[in-house]
């Protein structure tokens, strides 16, 4: 993984250490002595995650982290905090400051790439959520899309242990906080993530009678677990299952004895973080959802309908796969408008919409493309089924009413369509061409009459 580490630490022989480590995993490493300098080349620099001693002369390092996460160009920087030994206190005021996570000095290998890589990791996903999300130009920058409330609102957590004591103690610690439910029987917990919404699931790795890892295990690879973070309660010698542990994908770990402040914190942070990927996955969905939709019928945009249709056409020339396109376009729209205004206009569109829908298989391409002129592209369709199709659609226009009213059955209106079918036909065919053959269809088929199918043969 290459990825831009920043260390900063006062001590010159602790940044030279650090550095080598890192180098070693072709990290790339910027250096920094103290919290101005840090600052200053993270601005310019733009790390992917930065490593920040606690204890330096002048600004120290929760406050370098505090400066981090209230700039909104910086403050979806993973910031690890390194602190010495022996010192909880500065762990959980590091956390409280918007540190994402902490090392303990002398830094143990381990932990050090384990936890380096997974914020890296998740840096990496926000960045592309970040990037795909400023299409429209409308960059989200990290937690201004969580509010307040969404931030700070009690979390819903699963607590997988078979000793009852154990969870007794975590529910008192955490109870006033989130809602924790307790479940000592793992199948049974695995049951319970698919059913619930939970968003962080807790994981006793020294269970008696079931090995912890291996639910662990079974827990990220549940269909319908979409990543939901999973913290460990490991004891701190055993290193080697840690490591195991965040290989398979585990967020993060806490080690016993259980420090009531850092649990909390360590919490919070999973949780808050969560929920910001969650939002942030959603929108990027939306606005793509957006971008390549009509507002009004709900069916696929122009825009859409040229990209998707380039790849389709594509794929007929290279592979010699069939590919027809319907052009749709009513008769004598204009009249209703003009007799009974745009509204119920309107509906007859959207009516319309859910027709011709109704009336293709899933993988067929059902476009507005103007007014009241839509594109129906059908995959894998010669014209011959293309035109079986097109003749569907046209009765199931012309032999129901539309029923546009403000109240069902007060307004019935009689009205047909006409469509013009063309066929890819040669590897040097566009979709442009395609368009027009099946536009000069349409035309024959208005001229003709109206209410009918006609299909653009090939010259
Ligand atoms: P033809 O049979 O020749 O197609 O006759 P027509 O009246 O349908 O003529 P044409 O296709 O040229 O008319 C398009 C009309 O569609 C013009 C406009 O009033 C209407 N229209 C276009 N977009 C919308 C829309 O978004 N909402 C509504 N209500 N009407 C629209
Ligand atoms: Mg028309
Ligand atoms: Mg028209």
């Amino acid at each position: 993984m290459s990825a831009r580490v920043l260390v900063v630490d006062d001590i010159l022989a602790n940044v030279r250490l650090l550095e080598a480590k890192l180098e070693s995993e072709y990290f790339e490493v910027f250096t920094a002595t103290d919290g101005i300098e840090a600052l200053e080349k993270i601005q310019r620099i733009r790390p992917d995650i930065v490593l920040l001693d606690v204890m330096m002369p002048g600004m120290d390092g929760i406050e370098v982290c505090r400066r981090i996460k209230s700039n909104p160009a910086t403050r979806h920087i993973p910031v690890i905090m390194v602190t010495a030994l022996d010192q909880p206190r500065d762990r959980v005021r590091g956390l409280e400051a918007g540190a994402d996570d902490f090392l303990t000095k002398p830094v143990n290998d381990i932990a050090l790439f384990s936890r380096v890589k997974s914020l890296v990791r998740l840096k990496m996903l926000i960045d592309e959520l970040i990037a795909r999300n400023s299409v429209d130009n409308n960059v989200l920058l990290a937690e201004e899309i969580l509010t307040p409330e969404e931030a700070s609102r009690p979390g819903r957590i699963l607590f997988i242990d078979d000793h009852e004591h154990m969870a007794a103690r975590i529910r008192r610690f955490v109870e006033g906080h989130h809602d924790i439910d307790f479940i000592s029987d793992p199948l049974k917990a695995l049951k319970a993530v698919e059913d619930n919404d939970y968003e962080l699931l807790m994981v006793n790795l020294d269970m008696e009678n079931y090995d912890g890892l291996r639910l662990c295990s079974q827990l990220r690879s549940l269909e319908r677990n979409r990543q939901v973070p999973i913290l460990i309660i490991i004891d701190p010698d055993d290193t080697q299952r840690m490591a195991r542990a965040m290989e398979m994908g585990v967020n993060d770990y806490l080690m016993r004895p259980i420090d009531r402040q850092e649990l909390l914190a360590r919490i919070n942070t999973q949780i808050r973080r969560w929920r910001y990927t969650c939002k942030l996955r959603d929108s990027v969905r939306n606005s793509i959802t957006m971008a390549v939709t009509d507002p009004l019928t709900g069916l696929y945009n122009r825009r859409y309908m040229e990209t998707h249709g380039e790849a389709l056409v594509d794929e007929a020339a290279n592979r010699g796969k069939a590919l027809s396109m319907l052009l749709l376009d009513l008769d004598y729209f204009k009249r209703v408008n003009d007799q009974y205004g745009h509204f119920v206009g309107d509906r007859v569109l959207k009516e319309l919409a859910s027709r011709l829908k109704a009336q293709v298989r899933r993988l067929d391409i059902v476009c507005r493309v103007g007014g009241e002129e839509f594109v129906i592209l059908l995959p894998g369709a010669d014209v011959a089924i293309a035109w079986r199709v097109a003749e569907r659609i046209r009765r199931a226009i012309a032999e129901e009413k539309f029923d546009v009213g403000e109240k069902p059955g007060e307004l019935l209106l009689d009205l047909t369509a006409s469509i013009g079918i063309a066929g890819f036909e040669s590897p040097e065919d566009t979709l442009e061409k395609l368009y027009m053959r099946a536009d000069e269809a349409l035309y024959r088929a208005k001229e003709e009459g109206r209410n009918r199918v006609v299909i653009r043969e090939a010259a």
